[in-house]
């Protein structure tokens, strides 16, 4: 299956296969360009992880023509959080590299809600 804008995704890469249906998720969300999924980990009551369906590894490897995307995820982010009712706040995170904790190498935002959170991040 083609990832949306025709690129191939990376067969060793765990949310392409989640894309392509190879992995099974808890899919909340999609449509053409992304895909919003339950973290299998969930670090609050809320926790989605929102993803391009194209593969993009992380977002130092963002280019300027990815700005649209990154935009609709973060603003995807906000409608779901609508949906929820996630009036007291929630967060979105975008872990880049190693100090951060990146450990899936598909660029994906986590939204976080239903609990109060600590400033600054651990
Ligand atoms: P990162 O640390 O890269 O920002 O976030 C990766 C996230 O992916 C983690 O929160 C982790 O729990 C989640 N995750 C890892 N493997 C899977 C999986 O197979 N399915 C789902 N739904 N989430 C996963
Ligand atoms: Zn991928």
């Amino acid at each position: 299956m083609l990832a949306a804008g025709g690129e191939m995704p990376e067969l060793d890469c765990l949310f392409c296969r989640i894309v392509a249906g190879g992995v099974p998720a808890k899919t909340v969300y999609e449509d053409d360009q992304a895909l919003a999924f339950e973290d299998i980990n969930p670090q609050a009551p809320t926790h989605l992880l929102i993803i391009p369906k194209r593969h993009l590894p992380g977002l130092a490897e963002a280019a300027p023509a990815d700005a649209p995307m990154v935009g609709y995820l973060q603003l995807l982010a906000a409608r779901l959080a609508r949906e929820r009712r996630l009036e007291q706040g929630y967060r979105t995170v975008l872990n880049v590299g190693p100090h951060a904790g990146q450990s899936v190498f598909h660029l994906h935002l986590h939204l976080l809600g239903g609990r109060p959170m600590a400033w600054p991040p651990g």
